[in-house]
């Protein structure tokens, strides 16, 4: 099983329908348009701007946006521009209530321990990949809002959403349970759920044709859209039976698990499927 406890090429993360912060920073280009390279310094994003600084630039910015050729680069810079300064003022706005929020320099607090996550903060810089907050689903701007990430599972979220984790840690979860689950999605049904997303709880909407209701194929369980992304994974239960390395859609919570444990020696197939050796090479 060295093969595919190795490979992570199956283990894939789509992006979500995010309900807020639709826009992400990569759906424009990163760079500064050459016209407005004198206007950067008025606009300037620094991490020392104060309040009123802020309210300054945003409103330089409104304008040239209003004075910018529709469709153009520097228009669609100077929209990211503006959503970034608007967010840095919320961020200072949220850090003068909040004695832990990293922006404060004496108090502020890089590290912490949640629900058995290592929780980093992170460094803020324009990130080349779009990053999705593990529990709001929102888009984090790496480049203004502080956000963190766990040393153990990847998980990755807001600091305004740390209080509000519901998620345990992978790592923990993998390691308490200390194997893979072995039957093929062993569904219960969504009615034994109580209509409720198996991670947060939320009540589902149903209707007769159509489910906002997501099935994990490794738990059996179902999932809000919050939860569950539409991520695939190979789910060690149908290799183990099927020798099918299909990947199938899993929730949120099972694709870190099957992440974190890919390479973990768990799997004794000899002894879970002997006849397996015989059928395939
Ligand atoms: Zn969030
Ligand atoms: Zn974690
Ligand atoms: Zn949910």
């Amino acid at each position: 099983m060295g093969d595919l406890n190795g490979d992570n090429r199956h283990l894939t993360s789509s992006p979500v329908s995010t309900t807020s912060g639709n826009l992400s920073s990569e759906d424009v280009d990163n760079f500064l348009p050459t016209s407005l390279a004198s206007e950067e310094l008025k606009l300037a994003l620094n991490k020392e701007a104060t309040d009123d600084e802020l309210l300054k630039a945003i409103n330089r910015c409104k304008n040239l946006v209003l004075e910018s050729d529709q469709c153009s680069v520097e228009r669609k810079w100077l929209v990211r521009h503006l959503i970034e300064l608007r967010l840095r003022l919320q961020e200072c706005k949220e850090a003068m209530d909040d004695p832990q929020h990293p922006r404060n320099k004496s108090s502020g607090v890089s590290k912490r321990t949640v629900r058995g996550h290592h929780l980093t903060l992170q460094p803020l810089l324009r990130s080349t990949t779009s990053r999705y907050c593990d529990h709001c689903t929102g888009a984090i701007w790496c480049v203004v809002q502080a956000w963190y990430e766990c040393d153990d599972c990847s998980y990755c979220c807001h600091h305004k959403c740390i209080a509000s984790i519901i998620r345990e840690c992978a790592h923990v979860v993998a390691s308490e349970r200390g194997n893979y689950e072995l039957e093929i999605c062993p569904e219960i049904g969504l009615s034994s759920q109580k209509y409720l997303c198996a991670e947060c709880k939320i009540p589902m909407p149903i209707n007769r044709e159509w489910s906002e209701a997501r099935k994990c194929d490794y738990t059996g369980l179902y999932f809000c859209s919050a939860c569950h992304w539409g991520s695939s994974a190979v789910v060690p239960a149908r290799v183990i039976h099927n020798w099918d390395l299909t990947p199938q859609p899993v929730s949120q919570a099972s694709l870190q698990q099957l992440r974190v444990t890919s390479r973990r020696p768990l799997i004794n197939l000899e002894q879970l499927n002997p006849k397996l050796f015989s059928l395939v090479h």
